[in-house]
């Protein structure tokens, strides 16, 4: 049978009664449901503040968007991020008018703080740190660079639902953490996300923001005229980024089940661990201090890796690359050359299957058909890394 990267799992009958709510209030949209599960997510997670949005990379611009009108940054402004990353992390801030600036990963595949240190230049304003599969890597040390050079932090969250560190769910301590609820990630919807910022006027602003810049509030709070009811003001451009009640309905329901969902991950990743960690040919993340990771990904590090891969989808295995070196692509072309380790790890790296829908013979199966792999490409045993 094939074994796939990722296999969303949905609690079915749970997500349409909550779905059902909606369609017969006949309330679909922004409010109720999204207001409901921002509650609760908050309560959940510790996070002072959450919008809940139609997507992370939605999140992603927006946070950059708040916090360079804020604190009034000016075009062409850089911000520090990794090359090692899903394109929506810089694209965000090339959509917000800034510059990407790539500072290389460590063995954690998360930014390496010295490596952010050696990138800072008169012009920095922010950093982007991504959360790699959902591991924290050295995400405190890099925060507090940030804090000691009045650097805004956010935080790419996409892979970290249910992260803990130092025993606090993540994204309290930086500026704005985004969280992906995309159907592949650890808290599935359809498609949504959500910008969680630290400070109450960061998320008053992005709630305008991600309605086409509509002021409701301010038009409430001037006119208590009941016919004036339909009128409101746009006091920006803003952009179509909201989250809607569908969405949030299944997100509600997924939440009751991430802590759950996540510990089972875990326990599989351990599985994948335990059957590798021998194999000198297999260089696997190591497990950051203090850190509960969400256990998105697990990611393994190979000589050959393409041949393994093919090896490997030959036999009905279809692992994932996460990432290729953003550098590559034209569109940050520009960048290349700066980050050896994430243009090496980006070379090596397989993402093997992890979702709810395996069980521990399967993990046993992948693992032993990728030491099997190694010996068919003659991969050579993983230089220290
Ligand atoms: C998935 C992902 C995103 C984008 O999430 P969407 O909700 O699909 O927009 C951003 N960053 C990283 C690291 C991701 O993996």
């Amino acid at each position: 049978m094939a074994v796939h990267l990722f296999v969303p799992h949905f609690s079915v009958e749970e997500c349409l009664e909550e779905v059902r709510a909606c369609l017969e209030r006949g309330w679909t949209g922004a409010g109720y449901k999204t207001l409901e599960f921002e509650a609760e997510w908050c309560r959940q997670t510790g996070l002072a503040h959450a919008h809940f949005l139609n997507s992370a990379t939605a999140g992603l611009h927006l946070a950059l968007e708040v916090l360079k009108r804020r604190l009034g940054w000016a075009a062409g402004d850089e911000v520090i991020s990794t090359p090692l990353t899903f394109v929506s992390t810089n694209h965000a801030i090339l959509h917000a008018g800034l510059r990407p600036v790539m500072a290389d990963v460590d063995r954690f595949l998360c930014l390496d703080p010295d490596a952010v240190a050696a990138r800072l230049s008169p012009r920095t304003r922010a950093v982007m740190f991504v959360g790699f599969g959902g591991t924290a890597g050295r995400y405190a040390a890099v925060r507090d660079l940030c804090r000691a050079r009045g650097i805004a932090l956010i935080l790419d969250a996409a892979h970290m639902a249910g992260t803990r560190l130092d025993g606090a769910h993540v994204g309290h301590d930086a500026d704005a953490a985004v969280f992906s609820f995309h159907a592949v990630k650890n808290l599935p919807t359809g498609d949504s996300g959500a910008v969680c910022f630290a400070q109450g006027v960061d998320d008053a602003a992005a709630r305008r923001l991600s309605w086409l810049g509509i002021d409701k509030d301010t038009y409430a709070r001037t006119q208590s005229d009941a016919t004036y009811r339909w009128r409101y003001d746009v006091a920006d451009t803003g952009f179509k980024y909201h989250g809607n009640s569908i969405m949030a309905a299944i997100a509600l329901v997924q939440l009751r089940h991430l802590e759950r969902d996540n510990a089972r991950r875990r326990q599989l990743a351990a599985r994948y661990r335990a059957r590798l960690a021998e194999d000198p040919r297999v260089t696997l993340q190591p497990e950051a201090p203090d850190c509960v990771p969400s256990g998105h990904l697990f990611p393994i590090r190979v000589d050959r890796r393409d041949d393994l891969m093919a090896w490997l989808n030959a036999r009905e295995v279809y692992p994932g690359v996460h990432y290729r070196d953003n550098t590559e692509y034209p569109m940050y072309a520009d960048q290349a050359g700066h980050c050896p380790a994430a243009r090496a790890a980006s070379l090596s790296l397989i993402s093997l299957p992890l979702h709810l829908g395996l069980d521990e013979a399967t993990v046993d199966h992948v693992a032993g058909l990728v030491r099997q792999g190694l010996d068919a490409v003659g991969a050579a045993p993983a230089v220290a890394s």
